[in-house]
């Protein structure tokens, strides 16, 4: 039988505040343990919290970025549970009245184009950290990320498959990137996915028991735990057994995931208002206000792309996922006079790789766009060939320097010297009487080891289109 994955997200993204939710510590993260605290974000008797006004605006900003309705009112809600990371025993978030509701997000693939609907985005805090390894097998906690706000965003069960998951959730890293709502750092844990996935038959319009994986905070740990959980519904039903409804753990190291809590077990959290706290009012005029200074986001600024400069739409999705590297193609285009397209191939090409190999973004390039632009020219009027132009490149991607400079430090502008080169081409063909004479007798390719020996014989520094027609001449 053909199985249907059906899955949900709901991500939880650190907002990018200088301070917590309720109190005015701080949210900077690697802080040492307990030190960024107060008796308002640790809890104490007596104290009361007051909303940061910066985590509505910043939910405001990602509900209106990913096409969502802005609650003019909203409350927020006490979400009791009792666990060590939680001083008050109960988290403040938002239950029946979230700031944002009904948007979608347009992801794009080898499928096609889907869109990917948001059910809620809200406000809540975020809890402490325990330590479980510690010498003497004890746990301990650390409350400085207790406070720090959050937003979950809600997505309907609409994507059908792990890379469908992938494209989403990548999409709202951007979008939380480019306004500034989030940083985003995986590493940190300003970013985490829960998964909520069933599995059904083919054709079948009831959707069946899902379970929610909780916690991954990569995009390699999200992917492999959907196509893990899938393929274990898949087997549990196929064995005529029943899935059960439950909460599961992902484990990046055995590549598994094992059952957490199920159903009876779940907590019942018996929301109410959070009586120390008035309800959020939003005018239309706050929230136009939010509106108006949006910035250019992915999909439009793909999209200008592919309409002013004749880029390909794949290109244009990759260089506008991230807002820095954007920047960086937009400064270089405009300070190149040649082909969008050229300067496209080599930020995918090239700089990404040596970004990739670094594991570091386009925030850390070290050298400015114009550089990239002034190497381009070099190639363009026959300065350096483009194998060279690719050793400078990755010598400039090391060293910040100016692209001239390191052409002649290492050598390496072309030779387009056509009176030296013909003398070169002359000594070449009388070393490889053979090659001339294939060539004469109509054997065309011998003409491309002729290319290569002269090439060799100048180090690669010949330009080679004029080593063709030099060639071609003489023989
Ligand atoms: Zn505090």
């Amino acid at each position: 039988m053909n199985y249907e994955t059906v899955i949900g997200l709901e991500i939880h993204a650190e907002l990018a505040t200088k301070t917590k939710i309720f109190c005015g510590c701080t949210t900077s993260f690697g802080g040492g343990e307990n030190t960024q605290c107060c008796p308002v974000c640790l809890g104490h008797p007596g104290t009361l919290p007051v909303l940061n006004k910066k985590v509505v605006e910043y939910a405001v900003k990602a509900g209106l970025a990913t096409n969502c309705s802005i609650n003019g009112f909203s409350k927020l809600d006490r979400k009791n549970y009792f666990y060590p990371d939680l001083p008050k025993a109960y988290q403040i978030s938002q239950f029946d009245r979230p700031v944002c509701e009904e948007g979608y997000l347009e992801i794009k693939g080898g499928f096609g184009s889907k869109r990917i609907g948001i059910t809620r985005i809200h406000i809540e805090e975020d809890a402490g950290k325990l330590l479980h390894e510690t010498e003497d097998g004890s746990t301990l906690v650390d409350y400085n990320r207790g406070g720090v706000p959050l937003i979950e965003i809600v997505s309907e069960p609409d994507m059908r498959s792990a890379e469908e998951a992938r494209l989403y959730a990548e999409k709202i890293k951007t979008i939380l990137e480019y306004t500034g709502v989030s940083d985003c750092r995986m590493q940190e844990g300003s970013l985490r996915f829960d998964v909520n996935l069933s599995v059904r038959p083919k054709g079948s319009e009831k959707l069946g028991t899902r379970t929610e994986i909780k916690n991954l905070n990569s995009f390699r740990a999200l992917v492999n735990a959907i196509e893990n959980e899938s393929e274990r519904q898949i087997k549990v039903l196929e064995s005529g057994g029943e899935v059960v409804q439950e909460t599961r753990k992902w484990d990046d190291i055995t590549s598994k995931n094992t059952s957490l809590r199920s159903k009876e077990e779940a907590h019942d959290y018996r929301y109410f208002p959070e009586p120390d706290l008035v309800p959020v009012v939003l005018d239309k005029e706050y929230i136009e206000r939010i509106r108006k200074d949006l910035p250019e986001l992915p999909d439009i600024r793909s999209k200008r792309y592919v309409e002013k400069w004749g880029l390909p739409e794949y290109d244009a999705g990759v260089i506008t996922a991230s807002q820095s590297m954007a920047v960086f193609f937009e400064d270089c285009v405009n300070a190149y006079d040649g082909d969008p397209k050229t300067v496209s191939n080599w930020v995918m090409g090239e700089l990404m790789r040596l970004l990739n190999e670094k594991g570091a973004g386009a925030e850390h390039i070290s050298f400015p766009a114009v550089y990239l632009a002034d190497l381009l020219k070099l190639v363009d009027d026959g300065t350096v060939s483009g194998s060279a132009a690719k050793k400078v490149f990755a010598e400039m991607f090391e060293t910040g320097e100016q692209p001239k400079i390191l052409v002649e430090r290492l050598g390496l502008s072309q030779i387009s010297d056509e009176e030296a080169l013909t003398r070169i081409i002359s000594q070449v063909m009388e070393k490889n009487p053979q090659s001339v004479e294939d060539y004469r007798r109509g054997i065309k390719k011998a003409m491309g080891f002729l290319v290569g020996q002269t090439m060799k014989e100048t180090k690669g520094k010949a330009n080679p289109a004029l080593v063709n027609k030099i060639l071609k001449k003489l023989l």
